[in-house]
């Protein structure tokens, strides 16, 4: 398996070298050159794995015999050790047409863990294997940062620098990061938004001389490790559904921002996954609803929401499905993305609007949307959602066709955001390992908005 990148200027990598490329040299990202199709008697045989099994036998069509199994089958151990359920990602039946995936079991109780926690393992061995050193570099919105401090903190030859919106994410997203002692990590609140941070990282990795000389490593989804690693539940989910004598169709509805998460369902579904609908469910930052509705792709004004994660304009995975979108042609990708850049926004006609439709649905949830069903799913089945797994139940509760089962993410887990839980009246019980930050002391600097200075302190940190 060779990779490629999706503006088709860079010479065909391996799998290890492509994650330690992260965002492609040419701007571009990368992706697989062809994708695997599983074949309807293996998915048969996959469908009786564990999910540690499963995450193995997806791995190995990707991964070239360049690990040896024993050593991904180590670090993938190691990864869900540490989640708080057996399953790493159990799947709950709220009623005859919705299913729940709870993402939420891992360190940070978001399900960036499930991809992030192995990404710390993975760089842990490259690390090690090839004498490499691993400067991470990243912006977050909240739960990345987060579960990326997790996945890596205290180990060796590693440092790990964060940036995240300073005063725009959650109180536990920031005790998470905050709290951590290690000196292998460096947090920057920066007073800006999530696209402010994100366009500053960019940038860094966009300069390939200080990429290379600061050995910079992305832990944002444009990387195709978390990708794939995020591929394995929806395979393991698909499995769960109870099916009876007449199976349903079955749909996926994704809390989305950076079309990370579903863009792995779509990687998923080209493996051979029979997904009917993947439904794209955000909130009033609507960027990618409106392009599925109307064939406009235009960043639009941002919005504070009660779904921080969620809060993003520009949605770096989408380059990825364009790829596919406009024939594998990186030629037309990379005029498109000019276009972008340009003139601000990306337009499609009728006919490819429909192919758009065919793979995806849309809806964007309001605050005041989330908030109700927050409250109406606490009484109507005793299941507190957080905001952003609400918005994913909005986009199911819109578009459920008879015959469908629909298996609904839950992104985090509704602790992280008591604020939003708070103003439905609900009163909820922390868990123990949220409630311990609260006396912890933070670490963190905060950084005027300013590239140069950031940066300063970037260079700072990786050469101490
Ligand atoms: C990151 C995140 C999302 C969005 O995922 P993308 O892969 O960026 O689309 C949704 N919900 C939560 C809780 C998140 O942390």
């Amino acid at each position: 398996m060779k990779y490629i990148s999706t503006r088709g200027q860079v010479e065909a990598q391996g799998f290890i070298d492509t994650v330690l490329m992260g965002l492609a040299d040419d701007g571009g990202l990368m992706i697989p050159a062809e994708i695997p199709v599983i074949s309807q008697s293996t998915l048969k045989e996959w469908s009786k794995l564990s999910y540690k099994e499963l995450f193995l036998q997806i791995f190995s069509h990707f991964t070239n015999d360049e690990i040896p199994y024993e050593d991904m089958k180590e670090m993938v151990d190691k990864s869900y050790a540490n989640f708080r359920h057996s399953e790493v990602t159990p799947v709950k039946k709220i009623n005859d047409s919705l299913y729940i995936l709870e993402l939420f079991h891992g360190p940070t109780f978001a399900f960036k863990d499930v991809a992030l926690q192995f990404m710390g393992e993975f760089y842990s061995y490259v690390s090690k294997k090839q004498n490499e050193i691993i400067h991470i570099l990243g912006a977050t919105s909240g739960d990345t940062g987060a579960a990326a401090i997790q996945g890596v903190r205290g180990k060796e030859g590693i440092k790990i620098c964060i940036l995240h919106p300073h005063e725009k994410v959650s109180k536990v997203q920031e005790l998470q990061m905050t709290t951590v002692d290690d000196k292998n990590v460096l947090n920057l609140s920066v007073k800006g938004n999530f696209d402010d941070c994100q366009k500053i990282i960019k940038e860094q990795f966009a300069d390939l001389d200080f990429k290379g000389k600061h050995n910079l490593r992305a832990i944002n989804s444009i990387n195709f490790l978390r990708i794939l690693a995020q591929t394995v539940y929806y395979f393991y989910a698909y499995f769960q559904i109870e099916q009876g004598d007449r199976p349903k169709k079955v749909n996926f509805s994704v809390p989305s921002g950076n079309f990370g998460n579903i863009f792995s369902g779509f990687l998923a579904k080209k493996m051979g996954l029979p997904i009917n609908k993947l439904i794209i469910a955000t909130n009033e930052n609507n960027i990618l609803e409106r392009f599925v509705k109307t064939g406009k792709y235009k960043p639009g004004g941002f919005k504070s929401t009660h779904s921080p994660s969620m809060d993003i304009q520009v949605a770096s995975n989408f380059e990825r499905y364009l790829y596919y979108f406009l024939g594998q042609d990186a030629e037309k990708v990379s005029a498109y993305m000019e276009k972008l850049q340009n003139d601000g926004e990306i337009v499609i006609g009728a006919e490819d609007l429909e192919r758009v439709q065919d793979d995806f649905e849309a809806y964007g949830a309001n605050n005041e949307q989330c908030l109700e069903l927050i409250s109406k799913y606490k009484a109507d089945y005793n299941y507190l959602l957080d905001p952003h797994t609400a918005c994913g139940i909005a986009a199911y509760e819109t578009y459920h066709g008879e015959d469908e089962v629909c298996i609904s993410f839950a992104t985090a887990h509704p602790a992280k955001f008591n604020e939003a839980i708070e103003q439905c009246g609900i009163e909820q019980e922390f868990p123990s390992e949220i409630k311990q930050l609260f006396s912890k002391p933070q670490y963190q600097l905060v950084m005027d908005h300013n590239k140069e200075e950031i940066v300063q302190e970037l260079v700072k940190f990786y050469e101490r």
